[in-house]
């Protein structure tokens, strides 16, 4: 179906997208910033004002090592005080690889004959969360390639399928999609089935460079995929998900529209996007991809720093694109959440004869394929706190990163003892004994952290209630 702009109740915006490429570069072209401007600016981000452009852009023009030194410090001074010790864990599930695009980056594109082309049927629906419950999984992420078999009607119907399934204590609590724009009519649809976020990557925010890389089917309109989340808004979805695929076009220029999108997203409905992504482009079979603008580990880290301070209270998601040591060392500078325990095959959660990674099967290479206790093991050892919370979004309380950054207490009230209840249950569920014995002394050292007696008391209350056999407690 064809976007109408009348249907959208800011023509305005439909029809004139946001994305003004020489405004972009005019600000990317401004002189370098002093010590003092830059300073003031992290400053300002840690006073819990989320930048300009043109801060954002003198952060992003900041190139004098020891500058980057002090953005990446306050990205992690901003993230240890605002959001404490926290990442929250989610997997993927890929339900179909058929797809009518062809973008030049990703296994999945038409032309790519070699590719095994698999839609999950409701039973291999079921097996997958199943096998996904079994290992302790609360949050999904549901991804599709582009194809009319991909409908909202199915869409809604795979996510409702996914709901439905309870393995043992296990049950999939919140359902995130990753998929292609739909109209208004759409994402209404989607939205009923009760999804979590939608996310649309723009892949990149340069028309020229998007003409490039999308040569052909529904995605080579670079406009529609813009606005898509305006109609997602349109539709009753305000819970959504930007990004840019690093390495299409220069960094610099996608962070600052990232960012632009975001303040679009501020001044039109004065909510900010829930979370943002930054993938960087992986092997994937057969791509044809320019080595121009690839991101070097050092830009990697330096970008994820400036976004950190640029719109402090988004969450932002690290996926197993990374291998483990980039991801242990972003965790650091204000990453949110992370996948755990991630295949990509279709089908490969339950079947175990998917053990290595096969690139026709599979949309791009992953780089940390190490299981969900793995991962909160590694957590844990470090001082976080795994979280499988879904209270904000379950009792409806959306734009929940901002009240996570501006209500005074709310992380304590809310954040921290709901990640300690779904910690507790994975370390009763799931966990192998080391695991557990690491995790109840996470758990006390969190509740101490508290310092707030009446929410303390009552999450020690409710841990009891959890180890009593009851499940799915929280704020
Ligand atoms: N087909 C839908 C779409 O394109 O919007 C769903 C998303 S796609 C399955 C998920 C995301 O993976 C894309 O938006 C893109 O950013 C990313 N991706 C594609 N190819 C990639 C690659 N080779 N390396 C890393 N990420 C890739
Ligand atoms: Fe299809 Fe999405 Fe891959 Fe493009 S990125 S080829 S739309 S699955």
């Amino acid at each position: 179906m064809k976007f109408t702009p009348e249907k959208c109740r800011i023509p305005d915006i439909a029809m004139k997208p946001f994305i003004d490429v020489d405004e972009l570069h005019d600000f990317l072209d401004r002189p370098k910033p002093t010590t003092k401007q830059v300073q003031d600016i992290i400053q300002k981000s840690l006073n819990k004002k989320r930048l300009s452009l043109a801060e954002t852009a003198d952060l992003i023009n900041a190139d004098d090592p020891e500058l980057i030194e002090q953005i990446k410090a306050g990205a992690q001074t901003l993230k240890r005080r605002v959001y404490g010790n926290r990442i929250v864990l989610f997997a993927p599930l890929y339900i179909g690889n058929k797809c009518v695009n062809n973008c030049k980056y990703c296994g999945f594109r038409t032309s790519n004959k070699d590719q095994i082309r698999t839609t999950l049927m409701d039973k291999q629906i079921i097996q997958e969360v199943e096998a996904l419950e079994e290992n302790g999984q609360k949050r999904l992420i549901l991804v599709y390639g582009e194809h009319p078999e991909y409908d909202a009607d199915f869409m809604a119907h795979t996510v409702k399928t996914v709901y439905a399934v309870k393995k043992g204590s296990g049950e999939i609590r919140r359902v995130n999609i990753n998929a292609a724009p739909l109209d208004i009519e759409g994402f209404k649809t989607v939205k009923k089935s009760g999804i979590g976020t939608y996310q649309v990557f723009q892949e990149t925010y340069h028309p020229e460079t998007y003409k490039h890389y999308h040569p052909s089917g529904p995605k080579s309109d670079f406009n529609w995929r813009l606005t898509s989340l305006d109609r997602a808004m349109e539709g009753g979805i305000d819970d959504l998900g930007i990004g840019a695929l690093f390495g299409l076009y220069d960094w610099r220029y996608e962070v600052l529209a990232m960012v632009r999108h975001a303040n679009h997203f501020e001044a039109v409905y004065n909510i900010g996007p829930h979370t943002i992504s930054f993938p960087r482009i992986k092997a994937a079979a057969g791509t044809d991809v320019d080595q121009k603008y690839l991101v070097s580990d050092e830009d990697f880290i330096r970008l994820i720093a400036i976004l950190r301070l640029a719109v402090p209270y988004t969450g932002m998601i690290l996926t197993a694109r990374e291998p483990a040591s980039i991801r242990k060392e972003v965790l650091t500078f204000g990453v949110s959440q992370i996948d755990g325990g991630t295949k990509l095959e279709l089908g490969s959660y339950s079947e175990d004869q998917f053990d290595s990674q096969n690139l026709n099967r599979e949309q791009f290479e992953i780089n940390d394929s190490r299981s969900l206790n793995e991962i909160i093991d590694e957590l844990l050892d470090q001082g976080y706190l795994p979280s499988f919370c879904t209270g904000c979004y379950r009792v409806g309380r959306t734009g929940e990163h901002f009240m996570e950054f501006s209500v005074p207490g709310f992380i304590k009230r809310y954040c921290t003892p709901n990640a300690i209840l779904t910690l507790s249950e994975y370390l009763l569920d799931y966990a192998p004994d080391k695991t557990a014995e690491k995790g109840w002394e996470v758990i006390e050292d969190n509740l101490h952290k508290i310092n707030n007696t009446a929410a303390e008391t009552e999450t020690r209350k409710r841990l009891e209630r959890i180890k009593n056999g009851e499940r799915d407690l929280f704020f």
